[in-house]
């Protein structure tokens, strides 16, 4: 284990994981400076709390020096590998971890991890719940809003972790070893900080770097890049599929979803697909990931299947928010990709009222292209890519130019007849006009009640 005793450690980028870092090297004893871009005043909440704890702080840029003087650096996933002081220090032989890895190696019991580009968070939640309905000590953490150093002091030997991972975690991983690794999709995104489609695959594909013979790998096998994937895992493979009847794992037959353990097992029905309360296919594969891995974790079928049907969508993932005048609103604030976008629209037949934009992540939106023609009719442009959607889109689509939430939902609204929806799936990231996707999704909702209860609209 590794030992932090008197060591120096600085914690680099005070995030929620970055924060639960520091505070966790300095009750192992350790010598903690935590260092951020960010400047004293934005930092002011955190600031206190740390000082009292005898942890120094860096403020408003990063010190060359700070970072020679260290035993040991830990990275929050925010910050880029390739920040010009860790690159230095990097040279210098000094060793780089992220909090993942940090958590890692003090969790006890076993790892669930699961990652993928999209259905990271509803798949993670559904599989804590499922192994929770099955009697199995099991906490829920990482890139879900629980940094994983948080979960350490309740572990035991019995517990499960079921984790988050996301490819910027993942990054910085040496010997992080889920006893069941998920990759649940992987398609472009996050391109602007992995340079390249193949960074950010094999990025994802570490989860499974570590692990050895004796535990196992879940893969889509609808996904294109799956095969490969497989091919390099030292682990067995266990797939899901909505398309295909796979050797071993999960996949849907007669309408149920059904397991095999083995090709030479029986087939389990799980449940019919009719009782999953969530809306679209997607959600249908983040079921078969996480029967698949609950399964593997030694939990039978009946406890996963009371799991799932009490199961609700998660806060900004394709959420049901109202139903005004006839027209349904639903924010899927967390569709901040062309993919996870393509499947919101996938959940609905026809008659969509589109929110689409924010911060521009480097996308190619043509991609949606025949989803529009079959299934929509306006998009309501916001934030700063609205430029880049109206050219990529035009002539494909009715396109109307919004630039803030609250008009484009005005627009939408007064153009929806009833039994159409009003869907929010902005295929951008929020930071140009919000906090972040709770805070887009937050002031939807806010928008969507003001209009149900009949107020006037304010910053039209
Ligand atoms: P993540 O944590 O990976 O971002 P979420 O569960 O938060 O995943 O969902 C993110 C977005 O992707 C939401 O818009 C959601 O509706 C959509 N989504 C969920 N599951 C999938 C999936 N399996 N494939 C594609 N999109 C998905």
């Amino acid at each position: 284990m590794l030992e932090l005793k008197g060591k120096k450690v600085l914690v680099v980028g005070l995030g929620k994981s970055g924060l639960a870092a520091a505070l966790f090297l300095r009750h192992k004893g350790a010598q903690v400076t935590v260092s951020d871009v960010r400047s004293a005043e934005s930092l002011a909440k955190d600031i206190p709390a740390l000082l009292e704890e005898g942890i120094m702080v860096e403020a408003g840029g990063h010190g060359l020096l700070t970072f020679r003087r260290q035993d040991l650096i830990v990275v929050s996933p925010g910050v880029p590998l390739d920040t010009p002081e860790l690159v230095q220090v990097r040279k210098f032989g000094l060793p780089i971890i992220g909090e993942l890895e940090l958590a890692a190696r003090f969790l006890k019991g076993r790892i669930l991890a699961i990652t993928g580009s999209n259905g990271k968070t509803t798949t993670t939640a559904l599989a804590g719940e499922i192994l929770k309905e099955g009697g199995l000590p099991t906490l829920v953490g990482g890139n879900i809003g629980v940094p994983v150093v948080s979960l350490i002091e309740e572990s035991t030997d019995a517990t499960w972790s079921v984790l988050e991972v996301s490819s910027f975690q993942l990054e910085s991983t040496e010997q992080f070893r889920p006893a069941i690794a998920v990759i649940l999709n992987i398609t472009p995104d996050h391109l602007d900080r992995h340079g390249s489609f193949e960074n950010y695959a094999r990025a994802k594909e570490r989860i499974f770097a570590a692990q050895q013979a004796s535990d196992c790998v879940v893969l889509n096998a609808d996904n294109a890049r799956a095969a490969e994937a497989a091919a390099r895992s030292v682990a067995p493979v266990h797939w899901f599929s909505l398309e295909l009847r796979v050797r071993q794992g999960a996949w849907i037959q007669d309408g149920y979803v059904v397991y095999r353990q083995a090709p030479d097992r029986e087939i389990e029905q799980i449940i019919p697909l009719s009782k999953i309360p969530l809306k679209g296919e997607h959600n249908v594969e983040n079921v078969l990931a996480a029967v698949c891995a609950a399964r593997l974790a030694g939990v039978p079928a009946e406890p996963i299947r009371a799991a799932i049907e009490r199961f609700q969508a998660v806060e900004h993932r394709l959420e049901y928010v109202a139903t005004v005048q006839g027209v349904e609103f639903y924010n899927d604030s967390k569709a901040t990709n062309v993919d996870a976008t393509a499947k919101a629209l996938a959940a609905f037949s026809s008659g969509i009222h589109l929110i689409l934009g924010g911060k521009d992540k480097g996308s190619d939106y043509t991609v949606l292209t025949q989803l529009l023609r079959e299934r929509v009719r306006a998009v309501y442009t916001i934030g700063s890519a609205a430029a880049k959607i109206e050219s990529q889109l035009r002539g494909v689509v009715s396109i109307r130019s919004c630039e803030t939430l609250s008009r484009a939902v005005e627009a939408a609204a007064a153009s929806a007849h009833p039994g159409e929806v009003v869907l929010l799936a902005p295929a951008c990231s929020s930071f140009d006009q919000f906090e972040s996707y709770e805070h887009r999704g937050r002031v939807f909702k806010e928008l969507v009640s003001q209009k149900a209860s009949g107020k006037i609209w304010q910053n039209v």
